[in-house]
């Protein structure tokens, strides 16, 4: 695609107010493939505008309709669906096959559940002698991080506008161009002008303004829990409503009735996905002491397969290449048996990570505790449930997790973890089902129904 050099406010492509841009990488051959405008605090208060000037109307507007419009939008995804995946493998690195059916076919089915949930959600209900409707909380700032460009922004402007919200999206810097082929399908869909606004820029100025802009009723934010906090305190400040999906370092829990061979195998891959750059990625794996050199040969075995270039992308930029490379020198550093990897870069050119497994983790080290973003699983070892309990739970995080065993213990041991969602046995997606955080993984939930009542607020009438 052809970057566009303009903003998309108030149902156009306007110029941008600076003629400052910022380059995007193909972080797989290091080149630049395209500019896009950094905005400054001037286009974000003319998105805001638009957004507030489209309200009263998109909020009118019946909620089926609202889901007539989502279905276009959808539809419009969907013709789209290869330029999308095209653009994510350019823009962020991943591989076609990954970039075809996640990268593009999960955000066209979360946008065809938010056209279906606007026209059946109970907008309105009786209870004892009130009326209680849900309406929409007004201008929503969207602001998304580069992992799954397409999915973080639909997750969030889907619901918005089922809702009968209107948004501003300030989307990461590494992955603009799928934000701005976002906007193409929006203007396709024939949504309002106004009701969807993109400012691309960089955090600390464009989303930093968004996100302090007074006439912003929601901010909602995924990426590091650093700027997740000060999101938080500033809606905190002006007591808007805020939701944040932030980082994670789920559990893969080996319970000893599970099948060893596919726990592992699949564990493993749910690491080396997006080359480890998801938040709910099961990085610590939990396995039996009786079981344990079994796990780690298994392990070894099943990262093999994982090799740069072909299965695992590159990490999205040189500065998270460097980050990673640099937590697996501190997993060295603090004890932990290399089994698999390792800090040096297994290609000259992009920003690759050698797939790397660790032994030998105990739960208080770095590569155990901190969300590293890369493919590094860490595998620990425990005697018991309760053991693997407490290492499960011993973070600061809580976004998801895996259990495997026999059903029955496997749910009984999911309901004991403190975290938004576990997958049994392998799990499938369910693009209804809630997702987020517990602990410092955030605050909110995405997706659904759930997803939905973030973008709404309650009234009640009393007869
Ligand atoms: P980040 O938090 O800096 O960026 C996420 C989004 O916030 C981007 O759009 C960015 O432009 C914007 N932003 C940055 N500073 C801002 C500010 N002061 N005010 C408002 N908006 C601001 O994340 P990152 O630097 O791209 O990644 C760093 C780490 O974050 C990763 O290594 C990973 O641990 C974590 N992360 C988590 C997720 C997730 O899905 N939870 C996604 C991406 C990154």
């Amino acid at each position: 695609m052809k970057a566009h050099d303009a903003m998309y406010i108030g149902g156009e492509w306007r110029p941008a107010s600076s003629t400052d841009t910022i380059p995007v990488v193909n972080p797989a051959d290091e080149q630049v493939i395209a500019h896009v405008p950094a905005g400054t605090a001037e286009d974000v208060d003319a998105a805001v505008r638009a957004a507030r000037a489209a309200l009263p109307g998109w909020a009118a507007t019946p909620p089926a309709e609202r889901g007539a419009r989502i279905a276009a939008l959808r539809d419009a995804l969907a013709a789209r669906a290869e330029e999308i995946a095209a653009t994510v493998t350019a823009e962020l690195g991943a591989p076609p096959q990954l970039a075809a059916a996640v990268h593009a076919g999960l955000p066209i089915a979360v946008a065809g559940s938010y056209a279906e949930l606007a026209a059946t959600h109970p907008f309105e209900e009786e209870v004892g002698n009130s009326t209680v409707y849900a309406e929409p909380v007004g201008v929503v700032a969207a602001i998304t991080p580069w992992n799954y460009p397409l999915h973080q922004i639909v997750a969030k402007v889907a619901p918005a506008l089922a809702a009968g919200c209107t948004t501003v999206l300030k989307p990461a810097e590494d992955t603009p161009l799928t934000a701005q082929l976002f906007a193409e399908a929006v203007h396709e869909a024939g949504l309002p002008a106004g009701v969807f606004n993109l400012v691309t820029g960089l955090g600390p100025v464009a989303g930093q303004a968004l996100a302090e802009h007074p006439d912003v009723d929601l901010v909602s934010f995924t990426g590091s829990t650093a700027v997740g906090k000060r999101i938080g305190a500033l809606a905190g400040g002006a007591v808007k409503r805020v939701a944040l999906e932030l980082g994670g370092k789920s559990a893969n829990v080996i319970l000893p009735s599970a099948d060893l061979a596919k726990a592992v195998a699949v564990g493993i891959a749910n690491v080396m996905s997006n080359s480890g750059q998801t938040c709910s990625a099961w990085t610590r794996m939990l396995i039996p002491a009786d079981r344990y050199e079994e796990a780690v040969a298994l392990a070894a075995e099943a990262v093999a397969k994982y090799v740069p270039g072909e299965r695992v992308g590159p990490l999205v930029n040189a500065k998270q290449q460097q980050r990673v490379r640099g937590y697996i020198e501190k997993g060295i550093e603090e004890g932990a048996r290399l089994v698999a990897g390792g800090p040096e870069a297994p290609r000259e050119t992009g920003y690759y990570v050698s797939p790397t497994v660790f032994a030998d983790v105990t739960p208080e080290m770095t590569i155990a505790q901190e969300e590293i973003f890369g493919p590094v699983v860490s595998l620990l070892r425990y005697e018991d449930e309760d053991e693997a309990l407490a290492i499960a739970n011993g973070t600061v995080y809580g976004l998801a997790g895996a259990v495997w065993g026999e059903p029955g213990a496997a749910v009984a041991f999911a309901r004991r973890m403190d975290t938004g969602q576990v997958d049994i046995n392998g799990g499938r997606f369910n693009p209804l089902a809630p997702f987020g955080g517990y602990k410092q993984s955030g605050v909110g939930r995405e997706l659904g129904a759930h997803g939905l009542a973030e973008y709404l607020q309650t009234k009640s009438l009393q007869f």
